[in-house]
Order: C-alpha cells, then sequence, then structure tokens
C-alpha cells in the first residue's frame, strides 16, 4: 500500500468510514477496536477488513501516528450471513408451518361438508350456485395453505427412487404447453444419471414455478435451460457453503436469458410472500415452496443472478443410486369412483370421521369406523367378512397410524392402507417419509380427491 493513494484500494463510501474512525482516534485518544470496512484487492475483487487502530505519541505526548491491526474477515462474515440467512428462514417456517397447520385442520371439515352438501342437492337446485362459490373459495384457500405447509417443510412426502431425467422429459411436455411460445426450452439431460428419493409431484412443482419466473423474467422471449449432472461436493464447498455436506449429489440447473436480479432481491428470495410483481401478478410464493421442497428432500438450493444478466439456480439433491420405478408421473388416469368393498376407517376427529365415512358410504362401500386404535383391533379380530382396506389418521390417541397397521396385519392379513395426515411438526418428523409401499392422502382433500385415491389404492 506504500505509496498508494488510498482510493486505490477503497471506495468513497468506505474512505468516508475509514477517516472518521482515524479523526475520532486522533481527536479523543480512544482506541477504536473492531471497525469493518471493505478494501479493494489489486485484482478489484473486494474483501472484508477487521481493523483496530490506536495512537501513538512521542515522549513529551505529540501525536505522531497510528497503529493498527487489520484481518481479512471476508470468511468469516461470508459464512455469519449465511447462519443469519438460516435462522431467519427457520423462524418464518415455524410460523407459517404452524398457521398453515391449523388452517388446514378447519379446511379439512368446510371443504368435505361442502361437497357433501352439494352431492345431495338435485341438480337443478337453484342453491348448488352458492355451494360452488363456497367450494371454490375453500379450494383456493386450501391451495395457499398447501404452499405454506410446503414452504415450512410440514408436507408428508411420498419418497420413491427417481430417475431425474425422465421425471423432466415426461414433464416437459406439459411445459411446453404452459409456456408462451417466444420462450424456448433446451434440456440438457446427463446420461447414465444416479436416482433420488423424491416425491415426483413435487420435483415437478419445482420445475414448474422455476419455469414460470423465468418466463416472467423474459417478457420479450428469451431461453429456459434445464440441465441435470451428477456432482461430488468436497470439503472446500462443504467450508464456505452453510449446512451443505459433502458427498454426492444430483445436480439440477434451471437457469434463464431474463432480466436477472439485484442483491437486495436475492437476499429475500426465499422469503414467502415476497414479490416484486405487480398486486395479482405475483404471490411471492413460488420460491418459498421450491425452497421447502428442496430442504425437505434433504438438498440445497443456490441462487446466481446480476441484473441483465440472467438468472440461475442449482439444486443438489443427495444421490440415492436405488433402482427406479417405472417413469412415475401424478398425471396418470384417474380410475373409477365408487366400490362395494370393506373399508375400516380410523379416525379420531369425528368431523373428519364422519365426513370420510359419509363419502364411502354414498359411493357403495361397507364401511367399519374407529376412533382410536383399540377399536379398530376390536373390529379387525370380531368382524366375520374381510376388510380389503384400511383408510387411516397418521397420529392417533393411542398409536402412529403405521405402527397400527402393522399391528393390525399380525391380526389379518390381505388389507391394503391409506394414510391420511393431520401433520404436527414434531410428529411428521418421524412418520412424514412413508415407505414405498404406502399410499396417502393430504388434508384436506376434495370428495373427488379422496374417491379417486381410494380406488387407485384398492385396484393397484
Ligand atoms: P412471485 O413469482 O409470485 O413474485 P416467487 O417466490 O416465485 O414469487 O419469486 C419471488 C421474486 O423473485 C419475484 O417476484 C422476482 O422478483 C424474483 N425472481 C424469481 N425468479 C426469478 C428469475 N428467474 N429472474 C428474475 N427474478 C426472479
Ligand atoms: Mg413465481
Amino acid at each position: 500500500m506504500l505509496g498508494l493513494n488510498n482510493r486505490a484500494f477503497m471506495d468513497e463510501e468506505n474512505a468516508r468510514k475509514v477517516f472518521a474512525t482515524f479523526n475520532q482516534v486522533y481527536r479523543t485518544a480512544q482506541a477504536a477496536k473492531a471497525l469493518d470496512w471493505e478494501l479493494i484487492r489489486k485484482d478489484g475483487t473486494r474483501c472484508v477488513m477487521e481493523t483496530s487502530v490506536s495512537l501513538m505519541r512521542d515522549d513529551r505526548g505529540t501525536p505522531i501516528g497510528f497503529r493498527g491491526i487489520s484481518r481479512d474477515v471476508t470468511q468469516q462474515k461470508h459464512l455469519q450471513q449465511q447462519l443469519f440467512q438460516a435462522q431467519k428462514m427457520e423462524s418464518i417456517g415455524r410460523m407459517t408451518g404452524g398457521i398453515a397447520h391449523d388452517f388446514n385442520n378447519m379446511l379439512t371439515p368446510i371443504l368435505g361438508y361442502a361437497e357433501l352438501l352439494m352431492h345431495h342437492l338435485p341438480s337443478d337446485d337453484p342453491r348448488r350456485a352458492n355451494m360452488e362459490n363456497i367450494i371454490h373459495s375453500a379450494e383456493r384457500s386450501r391451495d395457499l395453505v398447501r404452499q405454506l405447509l410446503a414452504f415450512s417443510r410440514q408436507q408428508t412426502l411420498e419418497m420413491k427412487p427417481l430417475d431425474l431425467n425422465s421425471s423432466i422429459t415426461s414433464f416437459e411436455k406439459i411445459l411446453r404447453r404452459t409456456l408462451h411460445e417466444n420462450v424456448a426450452i433446451r434440456t440438457t439431460l446427463a446420461p447414465g444419471l444416479g436416482t433420488i428419493l423424491a416425491d415426483v409431484g413435487q420435483i415437478e412443482q419445482i420445475l414448474m414455478n422455476l419455469s414460470v419466473n423465468a418466463q416472467d423474467a423474459m417478457p420479450m422471449g428469451g431461453i429456459l435451460f434445464i440441465e441435470t449432472s451428477q456432482v461430488h461436493l468436497d470439503e472446500a464447498y462443504a467450508a464456505m457453503h452453510k449446512g451443505s455436506m459433502t458427498g454426492d449429489y444430483v445436480l439440477l440447473t434451471v437457469s434463464d436469458t431474463g432480466t436477472g436480479m439485484d442483491q437486495d432481491v436475492l437476499d429475500h428470495l426465499f422469503e414467502p410472500f415476497f414479490t416484486t410483481k405487480a398486486p395479482g401478478k405475483g404471490t411471492g410464493l413460488g420460491l418459498s415452496t421450491v425452497y421447502g421442497i428442496v430442504k425437505q428432500h434433504g438438498g440445497y438450493i443456490m441462487a446466481y443472478s446480476e441484473p441483465a444478466k440472467g438468472t440461475t439456480f442449482r439444486i443438489y439433491f443427495p444421490l440415492s443410486g436405488a433402482p427406479s420405478d417405472k417413469a412415475a408421473s401424478r398425471l396418470e388416469q384417474p380410475h373409477g369412483i365408487g366400490g362395494c368393498e370393506t373399508v375400516l376407517v380410523i379416525e379420531d376427529e369425528e368431523l373428519v370421521r364422519e365426513l370420510v365415512t359419509g363419502i364411502l358410504k354414498d359411493s357403495g362401500y361397507t364401511v367399519l369406523e374407529a376412533r382410536d386404535g383399540k377399536t379398530a383391533h376390536d373390529l379387525a379380530r370380531t368382524f366375520s367378512g374381510q376388510i380389503h382396506l384400511v383408510i387411516s389418521d397418521m397420529i392417533l390417541p393411542d398409536a402412529t397410524g403405521t405402527d397400527l397397521f402393522e399391528q393390525l396385519g399380525a391380526v389379518r392379513s390381505g388389507m391394503k392402507v391409506l394414510y391420511m395426515s393431520g401433520y404436527t411438526p414434531d410428529v411428521i418428523s418421524h412418520v412424514g417419509q412413508l415407505g414405498p409401499e404406502a399410499h396417502f392422502i393430504q388434508k384436506p382433500f376434495t370428495l373427488h380427491e379422496f374417491s379417486h385415491k381410494v380406488r387407485t389404492v384398492l385396484d393397484g
């Protein structure tokens, strides 16, 4: 630095800050302990310095200079920033999760009973229009709540070994139909990609949300790139990226040639309800949903962007390597909706139980009801006919759904199972990930979703 004008290594704002501090040290003779400022390196990159300064005097007490120590704390600041970001996301997640969970439980009977009422109204009844409005609003509320649950990682996932490439290939057709013509889609899929453990519907959700954002960022058109590859994250990478761990990952990269973002937007990118779009245009829930899904899959998401330079999202999923099912898609054709089998319904919440048994009886099924594990046991032992299907809540007063079904299997064989969830954050952590054999339906559900699911499980 000798002989250099200080402006060669600091910008105006930092120069002002540093001189103000030196000035104060000179005037008060009090040492400054930890001044943070940004230094511009020879190559133009910046680093954060932490500097302490004190005043030097000669024998007669006259100030003759400054003495100090500067440390490069760039990496420390970087990690601090990441930690702060992670804590912020944690607490927003806890809050939204709490609200969404309670709301969800209230929506189940609202939606369910409205649909049941509708079912019983004659087709020319003038009250049908009102009922339709109720159902429509309840469905929209449910969709909103689902996005919040996704962000707070409280969705129950159906994890299966998945070939990301084939999910992308089959979803590309839907993307092509959804996006404007002036957005070109280019996919580059690494051959021989290992599998990941994932919920295919959620992966499609990620692709959809990122693609729609990319389109919004390219109002005059552009290119959407979707790429896959397999990568190894080493210790150096993990050290620089808080929360990441070394290991093998499947990397999904989604980038666009759009407007890009500045640092202010990047800082808030994944927060729910953060949007830069006009009211009615954006909800600010797209990326928070993506964030939650990625975290719940044990992965990481990174965004890189500069104004006018486009945007790149990188998502790392832990490599599973298990052989994948045949390209599964949630878009499979639904089956017929009624049946005459016998179904055992286990649900402690009365409103939900009555709703579910009501739907099933209306659809022709024989229904047995239990409000807890003990009653279910008694029924399984004493009922004389065959029981084809067990529909159980995940959390019962005296058991978890999965444990209970295992016990029932000891009493009677040949039963299939469908779980419903009234997920709470702490329980979900150990019952949230069902085995590959399990079927699951998320509350609240519509009459049709429920009937279809029941049929699908019985026919599967
Ligand atoms: P919304 O799209 O409803 O605004 P999102 O959570 O999907 O909510 O995105 C939040 C914000 O992040 C957007 O409003 C936009 O400012 C910014 N953003 C997201 N994706 C991109 C992108 N590909 N290019 C530029 N900006 C983006
Ligand atoms: Mg969006």
